[in-house]
């Protein structure tokens, strides 16, 4: 049983009972309904108080049935707050904890509400790209008024009731046991004859609405660009003014259900259950006991140094961050003081919290800071003699049990941890510049890495407010793998006869903050001349002149130097096609023999995007990433790809595999095409199978 069912003298206490949250699935709907039931049949009971957990009145819709035949189960949700509303006892809901979604709509069916003051109160479709669909957006309304309502409906945000209080959402906004108050508030109902008060006949008053919901729409419309909910979160708000209760209702589930079906709510319910599946590693089982982290080190002050102890710092967690040289030290403690003083420039940041965070920074040159570390990173030059003097050393001084961890980039994480005697707790943490500010890392899992060392990693990505995504070894991991063959196809684009500009216009268009090149020119081309220059060295055979070496031979490096890919204003960022450009290009071309053609916007989507993909596939079978939603979070958080198309491989699934197949093949079969552009056997397996990624 979802439900637990008592009475209490003349009064039915129905607690929802189905833990963590109380997901209204389709088992605790139907245990609800017969409770209520159960309560209208008994004689004895006069009023009915519905509540959940402390933790909990409930979450809402149980995502673990989303997409199954049991989210559609009757009694579906309207069906069941329709039936509290209309019960001829009076409904008393008492709120602890959270209630959000759907248990929010549950509670607005109530005809009284008690809650306790720091219960948290949201309806958060909005995020997962739907509106709430069970009544919400008309009773809310009705309850905390048109503006409120629109305020929390629009974004999702959740409030405390405390916030709330005054309104007619809350009858009465307790510090203590919510259940006893609203057992008192049934009992005084019940003497006083009061009567059963249903939102549904309440009116929205508000003489500025059709202002205010102009306003709405416009500050939403500009600020949702590519997501269709929030603008229909106001329309659907705007009924409650505008249409009688039951025709705006009808209307809701119909936004709902066209909401539901549209591929940016497919995309946002793909990263809401990706970033739940992420947590789940293979060898690694459920309840694997963490190590406590209560001191991280971390190694070299550097780029990327910096960053890592400040997210440390900001989760309240002590850092000892480490130099070779004073200087050094100076400058990297300089640049943190910087980025923190800058946050309170802006007021995202007081004085007192500025002065906390620094204060958990401690600055050494010694590595005695080292020896009762619990985790230290390793960040210094991408050197593999670097890396193993720093390993060596740390595996003389750390106590046992410390976890080992290095940001490299492209080294290979075993010979790292080979440097150690104790290759079980080193494992990789590789951060993405800006350190404190991109969401993803990717945990990388060594040959011989621990599971314990695993799931502490994973755990500590969530203190830290990072996504977390296990990667295998390889070079470039996950993100930096595919990233490469993305670049591969952009630069491929300017041989086949585009331009920068327009490869840039087209992906920005496919929803990417900023193409390729534009991404370059920022960054810096220099960076990606060096490796190539060192590469070259290593391996001339397997060299190959990349339009950027011209580019970086003429002293253009991008934004920094004023000119890149395109040229810049002095002091401006605009970027201004250059024809210049135009012409190393057409010499590039000239070259080999290369008559440029005219390439289609779909085209260069097309190449950088399935580029991903099938990188993504042959990363799937290798087993480099467990699950193709893993990608996914990693090409989203870390490398910009549009939120509302849920990653590379959900967008595969969505164009359809077969059609990536034969688009690939058309690529693979071009004169001179690499033979990366071969479909990846995985990908090829699934499309003939008629199977998806996900
Ligand atoms: P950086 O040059 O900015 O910083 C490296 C710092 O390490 C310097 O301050 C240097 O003084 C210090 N250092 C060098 N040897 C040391 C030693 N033996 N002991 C203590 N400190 C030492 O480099 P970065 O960009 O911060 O990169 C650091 C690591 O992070 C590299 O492995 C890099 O591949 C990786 N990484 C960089 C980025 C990025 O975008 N910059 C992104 C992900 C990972």
């Amino acid at each position: 049983m979802s439900t637990h069912y008592e009475t209490r003298g003349a009064q039915a206490l129905i607690r929802l009972d189905h833990p963590p949250v109380n997901g209204l699935g389709a088992a605790l709907r139907a245990d609800l309904l017969r409770s209520l039931d159960r309560a209208l049949a008994d004689a004895q009971v006069t009023a009915i108080v519905v509540t959940g957990s402390e933790r909990a009145f409930s979450g809402g819709a149980d995502v673990k049935e989303f997409n199954t035949p049991n989210a559609l189960r009757e009694p579906r949700l309207p069906a069941l707050i329709a039936a509290f509303e209309a019960s001829p006892k009076p409904v008393i809901a008492a709120i602890a904890g959270v209630c959000m979604g759907g248990g929010l709509e549950l509670a607005l069916g109530a005809h009284y509400r008690v809650a306790k003051a720091d219960a948290q109160i949201a309806l958060p479709e909005v995020k997962l790209g739907l509106l709430p669909g069970a009544g919400g957006t008309q009773r809310l309304p009705r309850a905390v008024g048109l503006e409120t309502a629109l305020n929390m409906i629009a974004s999702g945000a959740t409030m405390p009731a405390a916030k709330l209080k005054g309104t007619a959402l809350f009858d009465e906004v307790v510090d203590g046991d919510p259940v006893a108050a609203a057992l008192a508030l049934a009992a005084k109902v019940v003497a006083d004859k009061l009567p059963r008060k249903r939102l549904r006949d309440a009116k929205v008053s508000d003489a500025q609405a059709e202002a205010f919901l102009q306003f709405a729409r416009n500050t939403v419309g500009a600020a949702s660009k590519h997501f269709p909910a929030p603008l229909r979160c106001v329309e659907a708000v705007g009924w409650s003014v505008s249409k009688p209760f039951d025709e705006a209702l009808r209307l809701e589930r119909e936004a709902f259900l066209t909401l539901m079906a549209t591929p940016q709510s497919r995309a946002l319910r793909h990263i809401f259950a990706a970033e739940r599946a992420a947590a789940k590693i293979d060898g690694v089982p459920e309840g694997t006991p963490l190590r406590p982290i209560a001191k991280v080190g971390i190694v070299g002050a550097g780029t990327m140094g910096g960053g890592i102890a400040m997210n440390f710092a900001n989760a309240g967690i002590a850092v000892a961050l480490l130099e070779t040289k004073q200087e050094a030290l100076d400058k990297g403690v300089a640049t943190i003081r910087r980025n923190y003083d800058n946050s309170a420039k802006k007021g995202r940041l007081s004085e007192a919290q500025v002065a906390e965070r620094m204060a958990l920074i401690a600055p050494t040159l010694g590595y005695d800071a080292m020896r009762d570390a619990d985790l230290v990173i390793e960040a210094v030059f991408e050197d593999i003699a670097v890396k193993q003097q720093v390993f060596k050393t740390l595996d003389e001084v750390c106590k046992p049990g410390a976890i080992l961890a290095s940001n490299t980039s492209a080294l290979n994480l075993n010979t790292i941890a080979g440097f150690t005697k104790r290759p079980r707790d080193v494992i990789g943490l590789h951060f993405f510049s800006p350190a404190n500010v991109m969401r993803l890392l990717e945990i990388v899992r060594g040959e011989q890495t621990a599971p314990d060392v695993l799931a502490t990693c994973m755990a500590i990505a969530k203190k830290i407010k990072k996504i977390g995504v296990v990667s295998g070894v390889c070079d470039g991991f996950i993100g930096n793998r595919m990233l490469a063959r993305y670049g591969a196809a952009a630069n491929g684009l300017l041989l086949q006869g585009a331009l920068p500009q327009q490869v840039d216009k087209a992906l920005e268009a496919f929803g990417f903050a900023m193409g390729p090149f534009r991404v370059g020119d920022l960054a810096g081309l220099d960076i990606g001349w060096a490796g190539r220059k060192r590469r070259a060295a290593e391996n001339p055979a397997a060299a190959q002149r990349v339009v950027a070496d011209a580019l970086c031979e003429q002293g253009r490096f991008g934004q920094k130097t004023g000119a890149g890919w395109y040229r810049y204003e002095p002091g401006a960022r605009d970027p201004i096609p250059d024809p210049l450009v135009t012409a190393i290009i057409e010499s590039f071309r000239n070259e080999r023999g290369i008559a440029a053609r005219h390439v289609g916007d779909d085209e260069v989507v097309e190449r950088c995007v399935f580029a991903l993909v099938n990188e993504g596939a042959r990363i799937l079978d290798e087993k480099i990433a467990a699950r193709a939603s893993d990608i996914d979070l990693v090409y989203l958080n870390g490398y910009g790809f549009p939120q509302h198309r849920g990653g590379p491989m959900l967008h595969a699934d969505i164009v359809g595999l077969p059609n990536v197949v034969r688009a690939l093949q058309r690529f693979a079969a071009e004169p001179g095409a690499e033979a990366w552009w071969q479909p990846a056997p995985l990908l090829q397996q699934l499309a003939d199978d008629g199977k998806t990624f996900n």
